[in-house]
């Protein structure tokens, strides 16, 4: 991820991003026991995004809507 995407990266992708490593990136792992594939509500939309979090603590998600909030490896 480049200082550029980041800072480019959007309130809303922060807000989920923060919200997923609470629930599975709490210390002192800073990452599950083993991968997570859940959905929480999109904090921008309210539909559906699916993230995941590998045994690194990395989360990757993906709203259901086109468009809307999405990263990866973060
Ligand atoms: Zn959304």
């Amino acid at each position: 991820m480049t200082t550029e995407a980041f800072s480019r990266m959007q309130p809303f992708v922060l807000k989920a991003l923060t919200a997923v490593k609470r629930r599975h990136c709490a210390a002192p792992n800073y990452a599950p026991d083993a991968p997570v594939a859940d959905q929480i509500a999109c904090p921008k939309c309210g539909g559906r995004l699916n993230y995941t979090v590998d045994t690194k603590g990395m989360t990757s998600a993906r709203c259901a809507s086109a468009g809307c909030v999405k990263w990866s490896l973060q």
